[in-house]
């Protein structure tokens, strides 16, 4: 079976940037509606050219993924406008400066920052989303796929507040499997290696640096989003159907080298 998903309605958030908008435009070439939410209103509009000029549909659900009032609008306007909701996709995310200090000198505030956007933002969207994703028995079932990192599995050395948002996703995405599971709705955590996006801030800018970065990498390349939304374009269709619980890394094989 084919990645599939024609008829289904997925929502993104962090859809208006690198792998979020990714995983919009495969999950639509794939045949779905979908959902952008985010808290960039060009990245927004951005990713919807890009939908619609390549023939999909999309709507816009501006806001912040840490305000439960947000989650709960995107939620309802998603089945008010496409009709129903068949996958999530939660890559909204931050690693903030600041949080590149060893541990004691990481302020409260910044670790409290990072874990509302990614950890918080990851669980209200969740929470709202999961009631629509319920199944019958026998059904396709309803997904969600939660965007944590390969820090969420090794020591990445750096980012205390990043590192317990993505393991705090992991295991939330674990959770989720267990108990909704037996409801229909399966949910998966792909925790990507480093992927050459806006978050990454340039660091492959040089030859040297993609040189460094590729040795680490037995695959030999730097994930661009597109190796991350394909991904989770699978683990939304019916195709990884067997399939849920599971932290993916998508990484190039880094994690399990030496
Ligand atoms: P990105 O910066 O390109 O995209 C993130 C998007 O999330 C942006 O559009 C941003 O506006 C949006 N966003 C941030 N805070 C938000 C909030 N509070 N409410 C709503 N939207 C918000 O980054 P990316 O690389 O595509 O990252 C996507 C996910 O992948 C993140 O969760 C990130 O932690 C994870 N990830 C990225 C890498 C990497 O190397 N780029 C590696 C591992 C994991």
């Amino acid at each position: 079976m084919t990645t599939d998903l024609r008829g289904n309605v997925v929502l993104v958030t962090g859809g208006g940037s690198g792998i979020g908008r990714a995983t919009a435009l495969a999950a639509s070439a794939a045949g779905a509606s979908v959902t952008v939410v985010d808290k960039s209103q060009d990245g927004i509009d951005e990713t919807i050219a890009l939908v619609t000029g390549a023939g999909g549909r999309a709507i816009a659900a501006p806001g912040d993924v840490s305000d439960e009032q947000t989650m709960a609008a995107a939620v309802e306007r998603t089945i008010a406008e496409l009709g129903r909701l068949d996958g999530l996709v939660t890559c909204a995310g931050i690693f903030v400066g600041d949080d590149l200090q060893p541990l004691a000198g990481v302020s409260l505030d910044t670790f409290m920052h990072v874990l509302a956007v990614n950890l918080v933002g990851t669980f209200l969207a969740i929470k709202h989303a999961v009631p629509h994703l319920e199944r019958a028995e026998g059904a396709p079932h309803g997904s969600i796929v939660t965007i944590a990192s390969t820090a969420a599995i090794r020591g990445h050395g750096y980012g205390s507040g990043y590192t317990a948002s993505k393991g705090g996703v992991a295991a939330l995405t674990r959770l989720t499997a267990v108990q909704y599971g037996p409801r229909g709705v399966r949910a998966n955590c792909i925790c990507p290696g480093g992927v050459d996006t806006p978050m990454s801030g340039g660091v492959w800018n040089t030859d040297e640096a993609r040189a460094r970065t590729r040795e680490r990498v037995p695959l030999g390349k730097i994930a661009d989003a597109r190796d991350i939304a394909d991904v989770a374009t699978f683990l939304l269709s019916d195709a990884a159907r067997h399939l849920t619980g599971q932290t993916i890394a998508v990484d190039g094989g880094t994690t399990v080298a030496g």
